[in-house]
């Protein structure tokens, strides 16, 4: 939900043809092109803006600002987290049977490289494309937790010690992973081909798709049959320490996915005219693709049932997520009546840090201590 404090009425831009070579200018920070005047919070554009990049405020976009702050807030690292009762448990044949190990594999097999690929298209797409400095100070934090998220899996692989080459291989070679990653690689090459350029409607259009698809389908349907395994054997108190590590990711997604709609609703208010019907049918159909394929890794991850969860409630929570999504992003629901079967995951997204960080950690922040300047 847009929260704006500040009056702000957004300003359509009429359809430019060509980018404008001080706006282009200005995504890159060119200093020479931003010599004219100082900056006018109305002048900012979440996109083919013309304002220099380099100066965070006036702010404009303060549900940015603000959820940077909140993302810092929750700062936390991987090796906090004590993992001893999880490596007991996965060395004792009896403490898991032999289909949550298979979870365990395939939910790692995703998501070890899950977080490099959203950090990429962050990094060598999407941020050269914004030109709201306050958004571009989020996806910098953003761009860092999702490293933390790739460290954490890692850790989860190296502690439990894991083959890595088949953890890490698993997006090539289990085809229920590789045909989700396979429907995200064209978004991430829209946005990371070096050619391509913003300022037409049939780019900003792209551009505006693949915000869609990244956050409302990767970060907001293909994270969560993963989240829902895991922290469903924590609840039964198996593998306490690696759901306890994907509380923490799951808190920093749903901000991120938060934010990432956000910024779609904000280029829209700005870009009216690229919310056209035919867009709006296409959207909706991929977020049907994606909730298919999330669906199939399901069955592939769990062929029966296990830790009390089943195929078709997996099928229900995806439709009630993917209703979610296009209602955030203002689409009408593709699955009337769809209900939520793990109510319980509500709690996991508002967990408060504080409520149980202190308890588990095992190491000290390095970050609090003071210079010496003898
Ligand atoms: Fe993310």
């Amino acid at each position: 939900m847009l929260n704006f404090e500040e009056d702000f009425t957004p300003t359509p831009q009429p359809a430019p043809h060509m980018p404008a070579p001080a706006a282009t200018a200005a995504a890159r920070g060119s200093t020479e092109a931003l010599k004219q005047t100082r900056v006018r919070a109305a002048d900012k554009r979440v996109i083919n803006g013309a304002t220099d990049v380099n100066q965070l405020v006036p702010f404009k976009y303060k549900w940015a600002w603000e959820k940077y702050l909140a993302g810092c807030a929750n700062h936390w690292m991987p090796q906090e987290i004590n993992m001893s009762r999880d490596i007991a448990q996965w060395k004792d044949p009896a403490a898991l049977t032999e289909d949550e190990r298979r979870v365990v594999k395939r939910n790692l097999g995703f998501f070890v490289t899950a977080d490099s690929l959203a950090a990429n298209n962050i990094v060598l797409g999407t941020y050269r494309h914004i030109t709201a400095p306050e958004c571009r100070q989020y996806l910098l934090r953003q761009a860092f937790e999702e490293a933390i998220h790739t460290h954490a899996y890692q850790y989860i692989v190296e502690s439990l010690g894991l083959d890595e080459g088949e953890i890490f291989n698993a997006y090539h070679e289990i085809e229920s992973i590789r045909d989700k990653d396979e429907f995200l690689i064209p978004f991430i090459d829209t946005l990371t081909n070096p050619e391509f350029r913003t300022g037409t409607p049939e780019n900003d259009q792209k551009l505006l798709k693949s915000l869609i698809v990244f956050a409302c389908i990767m970060e907001g349907i293909f994270f969560y049959v993963g989240f829902v395994q895991i922290l469903a054997l924590g609840r039964q108190n198996k593998m306490t320490g690696a759901a306890e590590q994907y509380q923490y990711i799951l808190r920093d997604e749903s901000m991120h996915c938060n934010f990432g709609i956000d910024l779609i609703n904000t280029i829209k208010q700005e870009n009216p005219h690229l919310w056209t019907a035919e867009f709006k049918a296409e959207i909706r159909s991929l977020i049907q693709t994606g909730v298919e394929l999330e669906y199939r890794y399901a069955e592939d991850t769990m062929p029966r049932g296990v830790l009390g969860l089943n195929a078709s409630q997996f099928k229900e929570y995806l439709r009630f997520i993917a209703n979610r999504r296009c209602q955030q992003i203002g689409l009408d629901e593709l699955f009337a009546g769809a209900g939520n079967p793990f109510p319980w995951m509500a709690e996991m997204i508002d967990l408060k840090k504080e409520k149980n960080f202190f308890e588990t950690r095992v190491t000290e922040y390095q970050t609090g201590g003071a210079l010496s300047w003898d």
